[in-house]
């Protein structure tokens, strides 16, 4: 079905040719894409982008370049599987830069994803300034990943755990009987302990704060576990008289220290819930030892331009370029930008003082240079320098120069992890590659993406192909081809419509998106803007790089928050608004079962600010996040939004059901008799690759379908529960239209975009902005009581320009029922069709955190400063 123009401008040879794609919804297409070119693959969600880009032409790339290795890789290809396709000529090998689906779990930083780290410290090792007398140190001995380099302190963690009384007992106001003591277990565990105490001759019933410090500390900090007679359900008074008369106690208790009992806790339990539960009373204070700078010792006495590698991994990268400059352009007698390090400077103050490139004389301290290393060193010194100032230009160039070397991956967005991994591809010299990109404009703000641009372009220069599944218009009309997939998602999509130079596209009357790259459709929704209801105020919010800011939200409306990325959106909306606010109406923190690791201190911490007026306004907070619905394939969209029920229930009503005497449990998956024993109700069986992440293959019993022959056998309208499972949303919605229970959700979901997901997608399948968006529906199928606020991070991504229409009209809904809306977005026709708009900047981290502009959206674009009003003006033109 393929409608390839003539390919002018190319080569017939430079094609990559595909025939017979049919992998996913594919509907055995043929289509011819240049090489040595900037492709765009677009078409609205769900139609088959993702399934040509990288289910069929970087998958079959990787299967080329397995099979070429080893038969022990080959093996390898047939548990993976091989694409759905019958011939792909002309295709080179290919690197994928895929957003990462779901949170990475590994502990990398932005220096080892981008290899800075190893480089630095083999700067260090080969050219720092060692005190007299000290041998050299090899490159490991600066890594606070290896036995050799870590601090023996805190192992390498930088930070130690803590348990005080304050966070231990919150309400010192408190008895022990009332429970003073939040920290210890709940239940039939805590009133054990407090009975011994009772035994021990405790008081238990005065407030914490009238027991003699002798008491408190021994209850709280104990390392000794005495064993007492329990006398369960006595009074004080009547224990006294049973301990007199030497009475059979109920039974012999052991006593644990409040502290002792949160540190095994947290280091033993295997349950994640238990593990947050006792976070909660830790608190992470910074190594004595290292300063948590993560080191040993010796190593952190080695310096480069005055500053350690701990406290130089702490800069942002735009700081760190500027302290390496000298040294890479060969100049060593001259101090360095921030070449003093005091030991008393705070990570801000440094980071702060640095990125401002301020003067580095802290008058007095102890200012070292690198005036003395010698002429061998020099040399090693600048080529290392050198390569690192160069690499760091390359991120700089996207966007990402406000990031800290040593911050963690998992607290980066998908679009920020993305585009290091890009920029560190255009260092690595390949060339001839496919290069295959999902959504790369995610979270960039339209003056960010000049940057992205020319880092693709530098990718193509150098002699790459380079394929990008998007959705934003500028991209596709820089585009130098266009592969159009369509017309709708699922079984409505999975045709190639234009493969072409993009002009050629607005004479394709199929294609959705062709509506919005050519007829300048800027509102994606007209309405007249509202009047706020009242506002929600923030004060003196302290977070990342907000250094004390007010905020004032309106209520009743829908706001957009804008500003480049790195402003402090984030911190200001999804951090310190969702804080201040989860508290203020008595949230609990978090829990998250299936959380990935230990909650790190750092973690912990909490925003300083406080609410103001309007806060009483709000009745209930509902952030819709992109963390995946779940990490195995166990859960999925039937059971996440609770339709499953109703169905699970209609199949049990079922006159074989009855007969069988089947209930609803019997068509759960997760329920022992009805479903496949092999898998137990997965479908899939993990399969452990030696060299990539863990696969799931189909289970070879029931070949995906969960449950045992026996259930399959009952069926509803002709369609047993796999088959029910297998349906897309639309499809779904057709096949229980008189089913209200079930219809309703069904009708949401497909309203909001996502008609074309299957009930049974495994979450692992679903991408962030998927995962957002069933959230969202569950919640929009919800009856609303009381004003809400909800709060979205960039809901666009992942969407089609259309499919942000139907989004849209749901969100002005919520806002019409009474609520109050506000999303962070880059998307400008979003912004534009908001009732108010604030706007953060002017920069990124330290040159950001102000709130520069806000008003209505024709206000924000006059205001002179902002960096968004050239690119609103336009969109409301
Ligand atoms: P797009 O990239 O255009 O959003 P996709 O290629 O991801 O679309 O999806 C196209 C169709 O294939 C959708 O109906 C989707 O539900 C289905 N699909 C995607 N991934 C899988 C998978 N792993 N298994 C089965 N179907 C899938
Ligand atoms: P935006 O949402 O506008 O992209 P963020 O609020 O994410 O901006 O970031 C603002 C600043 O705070 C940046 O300098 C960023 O590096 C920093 N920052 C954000 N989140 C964290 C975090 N979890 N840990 C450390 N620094 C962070
Ligand atoms: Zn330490
Ligand atoms: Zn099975």
């Amino acid at each position: 079905a393929t409608r390839s123009r003539s390919p002018q401008p190319f080569h017939d040879s430079a094609f990559v040719r595909v025939r017979g794609a049919r992998e996913h919804n594919l509907k055995d297409v043929d289509v011819a894409i240049p090489r040595d070119a900037f492709v765009v693959f677009s078409g609205v969600s769900g139609s088959g982008k993702s399934s040509l880009a990288f289910g069929t032409l970087f998958a079959e790339a990787q299967r080329r370049y397995l099979e070429s290795l080893s038969p022990y890789a080959r093996r390898l290809i047939d548990q993976v599987g091989v694409p759905d396709v019958d011939e792909i000529q002309g295709l080179p090998p290919a690197v994928a830069l895929q957003q990462q689906r779901g949170t990475p779990n590994v502990r990398s930083t932005v220096g080892s994803v981008t290899t800075l780290s190893s480089l630095l410290r083999m700067l260090y090792s080969r050219a720092g300034t060692y005190p007299t007398q000290q041998p050299m140190l090899y490159a490991e001995d600066f890594s606070p990943n290896t036995p050799q380099g870590a601090c023996p302190n805190c192992h390498g963690l930088g930070f130690v755990y803590e348990v005080t009384e304050r966070s231990m007992v919150p309400d010192p106001s408190l008895s022990i009987r009332d429970r003073a003591i939040a920290s210890w277990p709940p239940a039939w565990h805590g009133q054990n302990l407090r009975d011994i105490l009772v035994t021990l001759g405790y008081d238990v019933d005065i407030p914490w704060r009238d027991l003699p410090k002798k008491d408190r500390d021994w209850i709280l900090y104990t390392e000794e576990q005495p064993v007492a007679p329990v006398y369960a359900g006595m009074t004080p008074a009547q224990t006294r008289a049973a301990l007199r008369r030497k009475a059979e106690p109920s039974y012999m208790g052991t006593f644990t220290g409040a502290r002792r009992y949160v540190l095994h806790t947290f280091a033993t339990t295997q349950s994640a819930l238990m593990k947050k539960r006792v976070a909660r009373f830790m608190t992470g204070a910074a190594c004595p030892v290292c300063d948590g700078r993560r080191l040993k010792p010796e190593a952190l006495s080695v310096t480069f331009a005055g500053l350690d590698i701990g406290s130089l991994s702490r800069l942002s990268l735009n700081a760190i370029a500027q302290t390496l400059a000298p040294a890479a352009a060969g100049r060593f007698d001259a101090p360095a930008a921030g070449a003093t390090r005091s030991r008393a400077a705070s990570r801000n103050d440094t980071a702060r003082r640095v990125a401002r490139g301020g003067s580095a004389h802290a008058g007095g301290t102890d200012v070292r240079r690198t005036p003395d290393l010698s002429q061998e060193k020099r040399i090693a010194a600048q080529r290392i320098a050198h390569d690192l100032v160069e690499r760091i230009a390359a991120l700089q160039a996207l966007g990402l120069g406000y990031l800290a070397l040593d911050r963690t991956t998992p607290t980066l967005s998908p679009g920020e992890l993305q585009r290091l991994r890009l920029a560190t591809q255009i260092r690595s010299n390949l060339f001839g590659v496919v290069y295959v990109l999902d959504e790369p404009s995610a979270g960039l703000h339209p003056a960010d993406s000049e940057a992205l641009h020319r880092a693709l372009d530098q990718l193509k220069g150098t002699g790459n192909s380079v394929f990008v599944v998007e959705h934003d218009l500028d991209m596709m009309r820089r585009a130098d081809w266009i592969v159009d997939v369509g017309p709708g998602a699922g079984q409505e999509g999975g045709e190639v419509l234009y493969s072409g130079p993009p002009d050629g596209l607005r004479a394709v009357a199929a294609s959705q998106t062709a509506r919005y790259l050519f007829d300048g459709r800027s509102r994606s929704h007209d309405h007249a803007r509202r009047t706020p209801a009242g506002w929600l105020e923030l004060h003196g919010v302290h977070r990342n790089n907000l250094h004390g800011v007010d905020a004032r939200i309106p209520l009743g409306v829908l706001t957009a928050v804008t500003g480049v990325s790195g402003s402090g959106k984030s911190s200001l909306i999804s951090q310190a608004l969702i804080e201040l606010m989860g508290a203020h109406l008595g949230h609990e923190p978090e829990a998250e079962p299936d959380d990935d690791g230990p909650p790190q201190p750092g973690e912990l911490r909490t925003t300083s600010g406080r609410l103001g007026r309007g806060a009483d306004t709000i009745k209930r907070l509902v952030n819709v996040d992109q963390k995946p619905i779940g990490r195995t394939p166990r859960s999925n969209l039937a059971t996440y939004t609770g339709l499953f029920d109703p169905v699970r229930k209609l199949f049990a009503q079922t006159p074989l059901a009855k007969s069988r005497r089947y209930d609803a449990g019997r068509f759960s998956f997760n329920v022992a008799k009805g479903r496949c024993a092999t898998c137990e109700g997965e479908g899939f069986v993990q399969v452990e690759l030696l060299f990539m992440p863990t696969v799931y293959a189909p289970c070879p019993t029931c070949h995906g379908r969960r449950y045992n022959e026996k259930t399959l056998e009952v069926t509803w309208r002709e369609r047993n529960i796999a088959e029910v499972l297998a349906m897309t949303v639309a499809e779904a919605l057709a096949f229980f239209h008189d089913e209200d229970s079930i219809a309703r959700p069904l009708t949401v979901l497909r309203d909001i975009g996502l008609g074309y997901l299957r009930l049974g997608q495994p979450a692992t399948e679903l991408s962030g902005g998927e995962a957002q968006r069933i959230k969202l529906a569950t919640e929009l199928h919800r009856s609303q009581r009381g004003h809400t606020l909800y709060v979205l991070d960039e809901p666009t991504t992942g969407l089609h320009a259309a499919d942000v229409d139907k989004l849209m009209a749901q969100l002005h809904g919520l806002v019409d029922g009474g609520h109050t809306v506000v999303v962070i977005e880059h998307e400008m026709r979003v912004v534009a069709d908001s009732d108010w708009v604030i706007d953060l900047g002017p920069g990124a981290g330290e040159e950001g955190g102000s709130i520069v502009a806000a008003g209505t959206p024709e206000d924000v674009a006059r205001a002179k400063p902002s960096r968004t009003a050239p690119y609103l003006k336009r969109a409301l033109a």
